[in-house]
């Protein structure tokens, strides 16, 4: 028996007053972003009792909306790849770099490397894309509570005791074996524990929306994210997430953001747009869709990611800027390899630190792989080498592998990516490469127009 959102009715029923002692569910997940929906689905398929408590009714705006190639192997895990690719989402090849004058791409498509499986992902208006997840879950057995939010959580030695506010606004308790923190950057478990890690090196701001009337490239280049550089070292992403809508908004360096005149986030995102060459060009005959939104401050990691009886997946843990689209992927992956650690702590009875200590470590270098590219993208030194006119194939091989979320590469693209990030900072110190055309004002050259706007022919560097 389901109920209208395809959940088990009555199955679960809550304690109200005292915490029963006897877990009533295996695990408690907390958040039904696509961390969350992902590792309680995965459990709900392997014959687990979940629990999700989401505090927002989806479908919901949430950023984020350009995914990598390496989400396609979480989709299969959870049944979830016939779902996605009947959404019709626009489908992304992988990543095309401008400099801000627009007179040099860069085009990382993911089919470049041989280590990436299935190189061809999604652009995803997130609303959607969200909701298709937590219903997936909810089908595959996940008791979903939306319009739940979780209070606290409270360890002891023989399970957790979670407290949510219902809709209505009651108060009740649910006792779980394990939770799975995957609120997002709200960070329910980490900020109760003290395990947040600043990233003051990234505390950037980000000013988007989405727009109509943004010209987009014909043919397989139609679904990439265009990255346009900046000469403070900002950028701006250009996101196709439907036919009509382009997701754009510019992250701004702290000192960047504090450098330009103070203005409302509307006349900003405007005035950056204005700024730059290659990305006016594209807004030329733009119209705004959308409210115009504010994001500061958003990377951090943690000291741990997995204790007794918990678990931190996606956001939740640790966020990077989202130069390289990171954060779903993270979220997705960390989502199902949380799930697989529960899976196996239950079946063996350990849902002790110890038992999750594989998760924690991968957590984290997925974590400091991702960042090492995300630090050297604000740096002159990378952008210098990485729109240079002829990059050596195997080097540009290897750093497309990783931008498409393959974090764990084979040693021999891990030793092109550490050539690549010494001469990075050679360059940075003593340049020896030539450097990228720096715009930052003025007027918008025609040729930067042209190269913007038209379609582009394929231009793979060669081996
Ligand atoms: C400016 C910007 C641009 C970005 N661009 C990209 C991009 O292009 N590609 C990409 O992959 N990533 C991008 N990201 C990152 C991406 O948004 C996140 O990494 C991703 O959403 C993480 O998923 P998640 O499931 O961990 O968390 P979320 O998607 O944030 O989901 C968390 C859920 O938990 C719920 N919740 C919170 N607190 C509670 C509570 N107490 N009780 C119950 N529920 C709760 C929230 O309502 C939410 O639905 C971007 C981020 C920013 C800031």
């Amino acid at each position: 028996m389901f109920d209208r959102r395809g959940n088990p009715a009555g199955l679960l029923r809550y304690t109200s007053g005292m915490a029963a002692r006897e877990p009533e569910v295996d695990v408690a997940v907390i958040g039904g972003g696509p961390g969350g929906s992902t590792a309680a689905c995965r459990l709900a398929r392997a014959g687990r009792r979940v629990v999700l408590f989401e505090r927002d009714r989806f479908p919901r705006f949430h950023i984020g909306e350009s995914l990598l190639a390496s989400v396609n192997d979480v989709f299969d895990e959870i049944g979830a790849s016939d779902l996605v690719r009947a959404c019709r989402f626009p489908p992304k090849w992988g990543a095309t770099f401008l400099t801000a004058d627009g007179s040099i791409e860069r085009f990382a498509d993911f089919a470049v490397s041989p280590e990436v499986r299935a190189p061809q992902t999604w652009q995803v208006p997130r609303a959607e894309f969200d909701d298709v997840l937590l219903r997936h879950a909810g089908a595959s057995g996940v008791d979903v509570r939306e319009e739940h939010r979780v209070l606290d959580v409270v360890f002891d030695p023989s399970g957790v005791t979670v407290t949510v506010r219902s809709p209505a606004g009651e108060t009740f308790t649910v006792r779980a074996g394990a939770v799975v923190d995957a609120s997002g950057r709200v960070g329910l478990l980490a900020r109760k524990l003290g395990l947040r890690v600043d990233e003051p090196r990234l505390a950037n701001i980000a000013i988007f929306s989405h727009y109509s009337g943004v010209p987009r490239r014909d043919g397989r280049r139609a679904g990439d994210i265009r990255i346009v550089a900046r000469h403070d070292l900002g950028w701006f992403w250009f996101i196709p997430i439907s036919d009509e809508l382009m997701s754009v908004g510019v992250v701004l360096p702290r000192a960047a953001f504090d450098a330009l005149p103070r203005m409302s986030h509307e006349a900003l995102l405007e005035h950056t747009l204005a700024q730059t060459p290659a990305a006016a060009a594209l807004m030329h005959a733009a119209r705004r869709e959308w409210p115009v939104r504010v994001e500061k401050d958003f990377s951090f990691g943690a000291r741990a990611y997995a204790g007794d009886r918990w678990l931190l997946v996606g956001d939740a843990g640790s966020f990077l800027d989202p130069v390289f689209s990171t954060g779903v992927a993270i979220a997705l992956e960390s989502g199902v390899e949380a799930a697989r650690a529960l899976d196996r702590g239950l079946e063996s009875g350990d849902l002790s630190a110890r038992a999750f200590a594989t998760f924690n470590r991968r957590q984290r270098q997925r974590y400091l792989s991702f960042r090492r590219f995300v630090l050297a993208f604000y740096t002159r030194g990378f952008r210098d080498l990485f729109f240079q006119p002829r990059p050596s194939a195997l080097v540009f091989r290897a750093v497309v592998t990783s931008l498409a979320g393959y974090w764990e590469p084979s040693a021999a693209t891990r030793a092109w990516q550490t050539f690549f990030f010494l001469l990075a900072r050679v360059q940075e110190r003593i340049p020896f490469a030539s450097r990228i055309p720096e715009v930052g004002t003025g007027r918008v050259a025609q040729d930067a127009v042209t190269s913007a706007v038209s379609p582009s022919p394929s231009t793979l560097p060669r081996a």
